[in-house]
């Protein structure tokens, strides 16, 4: 299945559930918006390079678009159209005042220098700055962009349009960014798992937790879950994991990736592990941080963990859902478990605006209460209408959206 096609079953089950009608439906689910630019850059050594960047806007009826911009080699229009489908869901479940987009350029960053990712990300400004901006549709750093990229993006926006500290987020702190920002993701999605573990009375006595990728969100997620007394007993990254039943020391491996480049190779901090071992380990929590569709219908029948916290986005395929679901493995489905970048997002946004700075405490303190907020409303969804939670998440999101759409009015 097709990573549009996914979203889109999702959003038809939501549908059903609310008896929208055929012609909103496809109201809802065309994207506004989607392009398709060249970027051709200058090597360091003089030659020409040329790849694809695409972003996609997808909704606006509650606010101005807002999603990640990401640098992967598997991004293509139909994944940019997933995730920007996916950003209109996450951004009304949170209930904060946008809808969703999502861009990429097809490359490695790895595979450039940082002058090269520098000139990439002018001249990706260069194609699209007309329909973006702080009204219209503001990127934010996800796979394969960090601060620095949103540095040199606001920098080559204001080329065009001046001062304009709110056209991105996910700044660096010094330059107009949120404390909080770089954390926010892993932090929420620990957040989640601790009331999601409460709901499900196992939050006595260390519930132990799997980790799949130890980046950004992976790391975030770790060391919130080790303040909350969990037991970390397995992490991992693109080059393989560690297992230790006792319980990981997720500093000295958060020490490890940031001496080695983010990545936790070389480590001999405990036993190692496969990637696709550590996915079926016998574990209370198992959190998907890394790439999408990890979990498909070939593996989901061997997934021993009583809950999965998607805090990638779409590490459960559909068909993986429903045996999961049949096998009574709770899924906290991405478009909440992962809100948490897109909320503090808002938060650096609003402070931009305002031109007034937030501290840490406050960034924290809203990021539970709109995260807490969300969590009641999707649980309580799913108990009144007995569905799945990512079920009651997306008729919540799909109810919210629609109204908006509907009361905005067509003439
Ligand atoms: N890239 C993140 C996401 O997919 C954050 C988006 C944002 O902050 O706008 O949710």
């Amino acid at each position: 299945m097709q990573a549009f096609e996914a979203v889109v079953n999702y959003f038809e089950h939501a549908a059903d559930q609310l008896g929208i009608a055929q012609n909103v439906r496809k109201l809802l689910l065309t994207p506004k918006r989607q392009v398709e630019v060249e970027v051709a850059i200058e090597r360091d050594n003089g030659e020409v390079a040329t790849f694809v960047g695409y972003r996609v806007q997808h909704d606006n009826a509650r606010g101005p678009m807002k999603g990640g911009l990401r640098y992967h080699p598997e991004v293509d229009l139909d994944e940019v159209r997933a995730l920007a489908a996916l950003m209109t869901w996450k951004t009304a479940i949170v209930n904060i005042p946008y809808g969703g987009a999502k861009g990429g350029i097809s490359i490695d960053p790895h595979t450039l220098t940082l002058r090269e990712r520098e000139r990439l990300t002018r001249r990706f400004v260069d194609q699209i700055h007309d329909f973006i901006g702080p009204d219209r549709d503001i990127p934010a750093p996800d796979m394969g962009t960090t601060a620095e990229t949103m540095a040199w993006f606001m920098n080559q926006f204001e080329r065009y349009h001046g001062y304009s500290p709110a056209c991105v987020t996910g700044k660096p702190v010094e330059l107009h960014g949120l404390p909080g920002r770089e954390e926010a993701t892993g932090r929420g999605v620990g957040i989640l798992t601790v009331k999601l573990l409460g709901r499900m009375g196992r939050l006595t006595g260390h519930p132990t937790v799997a980790i799949q990728g130890f980046g950004n969100v992976g790391s975030h997620t770790a060391k919130f879950l080790v303040e909350a007394d969990c037991r970390i007993v397995a992490i991992s990254d693109a080059h393989g994991g560690y297992y230790d039943p006792a319980g990981i020391d997720v500093l000295a491996a958060i020490r490890h990736a940031q001496k080695n480049d983010g990545s936790l190779e070389t480590w001999e901090g405990a036993k190692p592990i496969s990637n696709a071992e550590l996915l079926e380990l016998d574990v209370d929590v198992l959190i998907p941080a890394a790439v999408g569709h990890v979990i498909t219908k070939e593996n989901a029948n061997n997934i021993r963990a009583k809950m999965v916290v998607e805090a990638a986005n779409a590490p459960v395929m559909p068909e993986a859902d429903e045996i999961l679901e049949q096998r009574q493995t709770v899924v906290f489905p991405d478009v909440l478990a992962n809100a948490g970048g897109v909320t503090a997002s808002y938060f650096e946004w609003v402070q931009n605006r305002q031109h007034y700075r937030w501290g840490l405490n406050r960034v924290r303190q809203e990021l539970d209460h709109v995260l807490s907020e969300a969590f009641e409303a999707m649980w309580e969804t799913s108990q009144k209408r007995d569905v799945s939670l990512r079920q009651a998440a997306y008729v919540l999101a799909v109810e919210r959206v629609a109204r908006a759409t509907i009361l905005r009015g067509h003439q």
